[in-house]
């Protein structure tokens, strides 16, 4: 049992924090030795089982995460940008595997992960799912498959809480269908219309966003042209999935040397 991998969750109390320590300890393939929250959470010190509002787990939530992470094999870490950039830093301290479901990470985000993996193994995905994985894949295909008379928007609806915009998974969905046309989507993206705007750009890939109650996620790659439509979509109800797919990747992650890795490395796609 203590052979296990050790598994220390970040963002203890946030929605996927919870699901993820729920899907760790109901793991027989990984154990959790730590769950961090910031300095000041309520949590602090408490155990993270009660703080739930379940049975103890033994487990006591902590404001310090690099003596955690020192005797850890893995970190999951669904947390902030400002958070995780933090945490990518330590996790490469103490050569931990360190997954990253994060989304929202700026330009200058990702240069302080990409030298933190230069320690130690970071895998990092939008999104988790393996069904959102395969999209990817579908979506790669379409699009190489279909000239510019398909119009492409990717439209994606999640919960009232998120702060982000588009989705890191649209996003994800929108770098693929760039791809399998040959273009970069830096050059082609209409991220968010309003007033005249003027007629839709050929060859542009259009996003849109719905946010509203509880939704898990959900995400549309709509190809339309004259006369027909194909759409691909995902719809998540359940955010064990994500959790899941980050325990995969944890323990994945164990036989992989430092380097960044995505999802698709993890499922083989
Ligand atoms: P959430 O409920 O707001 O949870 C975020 C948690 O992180 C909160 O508990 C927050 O604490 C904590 N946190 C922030 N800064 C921290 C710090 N410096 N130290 C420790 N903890 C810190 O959000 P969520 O819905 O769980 O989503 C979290 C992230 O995961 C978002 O970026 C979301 O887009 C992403 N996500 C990714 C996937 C995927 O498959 N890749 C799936 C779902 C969600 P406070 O409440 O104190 O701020």
């Amino acid at each position: 049992m203590t052979n296990l991998p050790g598994i220390v969750i970040t963002g203890a109390s946030g929605r996927m924090g919870q699901m993820l320590i729920k899907t760790v300890q109901d793991s027989d393939k990984a154990r959790l030795v730590g769950v961090v929250e910031r300095p000041g959470h309520d949590w602090i010190g408490r155990d993270v089982g009660t703080c739930m509002g379940g049975a103890a787990v033994g487990v006591a939530v902590s404001d310090d995460p690099l003596e955690l992470f020192a005797h850890a094999q893995a970190v999951i870490d669904f947390t902030s940008p400002a958070a995780t950039v933090g945490f990518a830093a330590l996790a490469a301290q103490a050569r931990a595997v360190h997954v990253i479901g994060t989304t929202g990470l700026s330009d200058e985000d990702l240069l302080k992960i990409n030298a933190a993996a230069r320690h130690a193994p970071i895998i990092r995905a939008g999104n988790m799912s393996l069904g959102v994985n395969l999209l990817v894949q579908l979506t790669k295909t379409v699009a190489a498959a279909l000239d510019e008379d398909f119009d492409i928007e990717v439209i994606e609806a999640h919960h009232n809480k998120k702060v982000d915009a588009p989705s890191g998974t649209a996003l994800m969905l929108g770098e693929a269908a760039a791809e399998g046309r040959g273009v970069s989507l830096d050059n082609v993206a209409d991220r968010g219309r309003d007033g005249i705007t003027g007629a839709r750009e050929q060859g542009h890939i259009g996003f849109s966003a719905i946010r509203g109650g509880d939704i898990v996620g959900e995400h549309d790659v709509l190809f339309a042209a004259a006369g027909e439509r194909i759409v691909l979509r995902h719809v998540a109800t359940d955010r064990a999935i994500f959790a899941r797919g980050a325990l995969k990747a944890a323990l994945w992650g164990q036989a992989q040397g430092p380097g960044e890795y995505d999802m698709m490395d993890v499922l083989g796609l």
